[in-house]
């Protein structure tokens, strides 16, 4: 069956990625919306031949559970949002990708995970670079150590912020923190599945160049990893620089991305050339998967668990940035 999802929250990705990729999908289809805003409803409704009975608001969002046309609800939303719309799409008997990061903190993704299993729906985190050929490649090349072990890793994701100084993205209260939380997610994300191994302790130090804009969030934070492997593996995230790559070295040679984690295609090398692989359309292939995935009631390669594993990582980054030391995970 081709599924039916519903975007909650119409921002700049729904509107400038996820809602062009759900025009080609195939196992799945724009099928709804919820938005707080009366105009949007009007405009999308037109642009996306979306019915007027599948248009819901933050108001009427729990009669969702009546309506059979939607199987999946995609949480666009700011990162404070995240929790309750899981919780309550989930109760409302509904699937749920939920956008990173998945929470404010693990404790969150804790909740939201019990809550799903207990309405017994899928959760997966949109996490759409594991649809991603060339990030399928350092998978497989490290994981695999195709070139020998991995010896040394660097992760870098950061952009320039020069947007609204009171939106969302820079409050602690609304989006959990800075650069880290938002750019940063990528990077440890990175070293996890460049590794495939679970890190256990990390240290991290931060540096502030725009105390004025950032006054509630992290700007840059640099942090080091230890694995159970002994690599050694250094991240940086930024919301004062424009960075987006993963670089290894390994027994045998050396691969690396860049851009690494963006979706305006990524490139790499591997012992120096390239690895001349074509991108993909990320997010169509990353929602088809969960529409198989709901249909075969099989868990998405990643589920809700993949989120908490990232936030584990930011929570013990950010009690790191208060202790000075050392912090296990
Ligand atoms: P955005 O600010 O452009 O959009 C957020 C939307 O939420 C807006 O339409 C806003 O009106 C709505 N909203 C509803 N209630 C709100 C409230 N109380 N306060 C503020 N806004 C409210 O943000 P975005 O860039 O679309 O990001 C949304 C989510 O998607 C975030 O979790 C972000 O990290 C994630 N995201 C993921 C990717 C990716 O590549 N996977 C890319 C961009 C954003």
């Amino acid at each position: 069956k081709r599924l039916g999802i519903a975007l909650v929250g119409l921002g700049g990705y729904s509107s400038g990625q996820l809602a062009p990729a759900l025009q080609k999908t195939s196992n799945c289809y724009l099928a709804g919306i919820v938005t707080g805003t009366p105009s949007k409803a009007v405009e999308w409704s037109k642009k996306y031949n979306i019915p007027q009975k599948n248009i819901y608001n933050y108001q009427n969002f729990d009669d969702i559970a009546k309506n059979p046309d939607i199987d999946i609800v995609y949480i666009v939303l700011p990162v404070f949002m995240h929790k309750e719309y899981t919780i309550r799409a989930a109760q409302a008997g509904k699937h749920v990708i939920c956008e990173k990061p998945m929470a404010l903190n693990a404790a969150e993704c804790r909740e939201m995970i019990a809550a799903c299993k207990k309405a017994n729906r899928l959760l997966s985190i949109g996490y759409r670079l594991h649809f991603e050929p060339h990030t399928q490649e350092v998978m497989r090349l490290g994981q695999k150590q195709i070139l020998g072990k991995v010896t040394q890793l660097e992760t870098a994701n950061g952009f320039t912020y020069n947007g609204d100084p009171n939106a969302w993205r820079i409050k602690k209260a609304l989006a959990g923190g800075g650069g880290l939380m938002d750019m940063g997610i990528y990077a440890i994300q990175g070293a996890r599945y460049t590794l495939g191994q679970e890190p256990i302790a990390v240290k991290a130090t931060q540096e502030k160049t725009r105390p004025e804009l950032f006054k509630d969030v992290d700007e840059t934070v640099f942090w080091e990893l230890k694995f159970p492997g002994g690599q050694k593996v250094t991240g940086k995230s930024s919301y004062n620089h424009d960075w987006g790559y993963l670089r290894a070295k390994t027994e045998k040679g050396s691969f690396e991305l860049e851009p690494a984690y963006g979706y305006g295609g990524l490139d790499g090398k591997i012992n120096g050339k390239p690895m001349q692989i074509p991108n993909n359309a990320q997010q169509a292939a990353q929602m088809d998967d969960f529409a198989t995935c709901v249909n075969l009631k099989k868990q998405s390669r990643v589920p809700g668990e993949e989120g908490l594993k990232d936030m584990k990582v930011v929570d013990a980054i950010y009690r790191s940035l208060n202790s000075g030391r050392w912090e296990s995970i």
